[in-house]
């Protein structure tokens, strides 16, 4: 009997679960439901799968492409108790792993009532934690989408603050690599410049989905990507880090959205004016800065605030010709 009836308390799905969450600007656990996942101890459902440890090789090739292979790994575990339907995991871990969870559906179902069709991107083919990394060329961040092999990869945290995985703006930011990759046929990421737009558009979606411009702070201090500054593509060229040019696409986007004050009309400008690039460029060494014309043009239609971008565009990217920002 006691047998079955810890049986019985163990296999209850919760309906709502203890993620961590912001709330009036503080990060705090709360209730939340997490309707794609199916199985709260192994991590699983259709956003995708979780994976306990394994290694994740990641092979550079021609250019920036890279092959990534992960091999091993053991079902993830998370401990919890069920109290009145709640979901409460018994450490930090668990903890963190559903807010990631949460939050990566909360933004599904987000994208989807806005109207984009970001259904394709899920299942991902694994949400691999705490990987052991092998032959590594360059350093993935502590959360991180891997095109290529089309896996969330989630490290142990290297900061103090809010875990990476439970930070909303982190998971949006890896989020929106898998939608870039999406809307670009996955093949638009073998180049710097073209990484530091997919950087650019995963900064310029996490900050207008949540009207935040410094959308990681409660995790990082990042003041260097803080989208209100007055960060130039002169200034940033010449730096290997994706990051430095992708704040200058990202802040371009942001400096729309304040001209505008429209939050999800920016976020639908960007996301035109990157399939229009796409399909307006080859993948080739610096296509990437042509973007901000194609960003800049799909204003063309409101006079005012596209005046407004080429002046915004002519500050950030002064080299970059838009002949329909000159009279
Ligand atoms: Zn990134």
């Amino acid at each position: 009997m006691l047998l079955l009836s810890w049986l019985a308390c163990t296999s209850e799905v919760p309906s709502r679960y203890l993620v961590l969450q912001p709330i009036d600007g503080e990060y705090t656990a709360a209730p939340m439901e997490i309707p794609s996942l199916e199985d709260p101890r192994r991590l699983t459902g259709a956003l995708g799968d979780g994976v306990h440890g394994g290694e994740v090789s990641v092979e550079l090739l021609e250019g920036l492409r890279t092959t990534t292979t992960i091999t091993g790994g053991r079902a993830i575990n998370i401990g919890f108790a069920v109290d009145s339907g709640l979901g409460v995991a018994t450490d930090p871990t668990g903890m963190a792993l559903w807010s990631f969870y949460a939050h990566l559906d909360a933004m599904r179902m987000e994208m989807g009532a806005l109207g984009y069709d970001v259904e394709p991107i899920f299942p991902v083919e694994a949400i691999v934690f705490e990987p052991t990394l092998v032959a590594f060329p360059f350093a993935f961040s502590n959360a991180a989408y891997s095109a290529d092999a089309d896996v969330f990869v989630l490290l142990p945290d290297a900061y103090d603050g809010v875990p990476f995985a439970a930070n909303v703006g982190i998971v949006r930011h890896e989020f929106s690599h898998a939608w870039f990759n999406e809307l670009t046929g996955g093949s638009r990421d073998s180049y710097l410049d073209e990484w530091s737009l997919n950087e650019g558009f995963a900064d310029a979606v996490a900050g207008l989905t949540l009207d935040d411009p410094i959308p990681y702070a409660a995790t990082m201090d990042n003041e260097s990507r803080d989208l209100t500054g007055d960060w130039t593509a002169p200034d940033a060229e010449g730096s290997s880090s994706p990051y430095t040019m992708g704040t200058v696409y990202a802040s371009l986007v942001w400096d729309l959205r304040e001209t505008t004050d429209d939050r999800e009309d920016t976020l639908a400008h960007l996301i035109d004016s990157l399939l229009a690039w796409h399909l307006g460029t080859n993948a080739e060494e610096g296509a990437a800065a042509e973007f901000p014309r194609f960003f800049v043009e799909s204003y063309q239609a409101d006079p005012d605030t596209f005046a407004q971008a080429c002046i915004f565009a002519a500050f950030r990217f002064p080299s970059l010709e838009i002949p329909a920002c000159t009279p």
